[in-house]
């Protein structure tokens, strides 16, 4: 596996970007889960102009279905995209350590080297902490998911 890090912080910061066009461009998990059993939740962050609708479905104690619809910036729909796919087959536990330790991340704080691989492509919103207007961005999506699984949402 090549060392993302070798070509220094610039390399890094255009894989992070590519990631989250990527994402952007072609959403993962985009719809509407229904059927028995489906939770949804909508949020809208306004300093933005972001919305979104979470909706998921738990089957024997994790995340079954897990999808999104909305619309806003680059950053609130790639951190949806992306959030479907870390949280799905997860259980609640774990979907909340997940969100904490994202949410923690986007605070600035540093990954340990052994979550790194756990958070996937979640890195590449890293860079967002040095945004703090777009931090809401981020976690909008994370927020309506922890709502749909009965954690509610910290802080904002
Ligand atoms: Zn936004």
């Amino acid at each position: 596996m090549p060392d993302i890090r070798a070509g220094g912080d610039d390399q890094l910061e255009e894989l992070y970007r590519e990631v989250i066009l990527d994402h952007y461009r072609r959403p993962r998990n985009r719809g509407c889960v229904d059927g028995d059993g489906a939770v949804a939740v909508e949020l809208q962050n306004p300093t933005c102009g972001d919305e979104i609708r979470v909706s998921a479905r738990m089957d024997e104690g994790r995340i079954a279905d897990l999808r999104f619809e909305g619309r806003g910036c680059s950053i609130s729909m790639a951190s949806a995209s992306l959030m479907t796919e870390a949280l799905r087959g997860r259980t609640p536990r774990e979907a909340i350590a997940m969100s904490a330790r994202f949410k923690a991340m986007l605070m600035g704080e540093t990954i340990p080297e052994a979550e790194v691989d756990e958070m996937g492509d979640l890195v590449a919103l890293s860079g967002v902490a040095r945004f703090p207007v777009r931090v809401k961005c981020a976690t909008l999506a994370w927020n309506a998911v922890l709502r749909t699984l009965g954690a509610g949402a910290d802080g904002d």
